[in-house]
């Protein structure tokens, strides 16, 4: 693997602070519908949520164009993703993917002994589908694809895409992880979950933890083939993570498309701000289809970790192809300038 993550030591004592840009969180959220609901719900948890349960799925294959047999609710996509790993991946086998690429799935298939095959990205930092097309043999059991991708906040277009996952899942079931796509301004994005309809063995992974500024709620499905789901579910049951509260604040942010579009939008401007000063100092930063920035830096990831943390920014920092890198969240304006600021100790 070509990356390797930077942490500040056990002992740092931080300062309060004040920009939290380093979870690719949603800093407007939960919308206001969503936490109404929750308050709501509340009295509700006595019971199971069987029935609501099954209407959120119900409104959520609709949504998708496909039947309710189609998905599996989990608290949060990283559920899925390590139910999945778990599953198809117990007797050994291989994972491929992007490197670098959103790493939960891969370690819990590591964990219970499958080889990852990490095939580099391009020098633009999409996919190569072909080398991953190449890489993949009898073992493979599964090709992973995060779009848009993390850490890099880069994409492959959806067109590629669409026609990599309809041949290629032929042979082997594809999972790619949409975690960012609602985010995805100006770009060919489109989500695979078309190609369910078309009966090709495609998995897609959703959350409601970014566009929906809910990331503490849980909230997260996939949505497969129904053969797929039952594969999974006979070992790992979905939705039993689902509180009754999160249903209601799932079902609530669904509709509020305003929420949605302002996220978007106030994603949009924070990074173009963000892009405009990291220029006017000389960064070069990989264009980002998510609420994220990837650039490299001319000190380490420690110090970097350290000053930021100093000045009350949390940020993250990789190693990757041995070099140094800082991935800023987009945060609220207010946030972007406080780490524009923090970034001034470095010049
Ligand atoms: N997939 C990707 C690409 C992510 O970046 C994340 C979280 O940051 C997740 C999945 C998991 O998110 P959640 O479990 O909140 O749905």
């Amino acid at each position: 693997p070509m990356v390797r993550e930077h942490f500040l030591p056990d002992d740092f004592k931080a300062p309060k602070i004040i920009a939290k840009l380093n979870a690719n969180e949603n800093p407007y959220g939960p919308p206001m519908t969503a936490q109404k609901a929750v308050a709501e719900s509340v009295k509700y948890g006595n019971r199971y949520a069987w029935k609501e349960m099954y209407d959120l799925v119900e409104k959520i294959a609709k949504k998708e164009g496909v039947t309710k047999e189609h998905i599996m609710m989990g608290p949060g996509s990283s559920d899925l993703l390590e139910k999945v790993a778990l599953v198809l991946f117990m007797n050994g086998g291989n994972v491929v993917s992007a490197d670098p690429c959103y790493m939960s799935l891969i370690k819990v298939a590591e964990s219970v002994g499958a080889t990852w095959k990490a095939v580099p990205c391009k020098d633009d930092w999409s996919h190569d589908l072909k080398a991953m097309e190449a890489a993949v043999d009898k073992d493979t059991k599964l090709v992973y694809i995060c779009n848009p991708n993390n850490p890099t906040g880069a994409i492959t277009t959806g067109k590629e895409l669409l026609d990599f996952c309809s041949r290629v899942s032929e042979k082997v079931p594809i999972f790619v992880d949409e975690a960012y796509i609602e985010l995805a301004v100006g770009a060919d994005t489109q989500s695979m979950v078309s190609l369910l309809q078309k009966n090709k063995n495609v998995i897609v992974a959703r959350t409601f933890s970014k566009i929906m500024g809910m990331a503490g709620i849980r909230v997260g499905y996939m949505a497969a083939q129904p053969e797929f789901i039952e594969q999974i579910s006979k070992i790992t049951r979905g939705g039993m993570g689902i509180s009754y509260t999160s249903i209601f604040a799932a079902s609530a942010s669904m509709d509020d498309k305003d929420f949605q579009g302002n996220t978007r939008k106030l994603n949009h401007e924070a990074k173009q701000y963000l892009y405009t000063e990291l220029d006017k100092r000389g960064y070069k930063y990989i264009p980002s289809y998510t609420n994220f920035v990837l650039f490299p830096i001319p000190f380490s990831g420690k110090e970097l970790l350290g000053k930021m943390a100093a000045k009350g920014v949390a940020v993250r920092a990789f190693d990757i192809q041995d070099k140094p890198w800082c991935r800023v969240s987009i945060g609220t304006m207010d946030e972007m300038k406080a780490f524009v600021g923090a970034l001034g100790q470095f010049s």
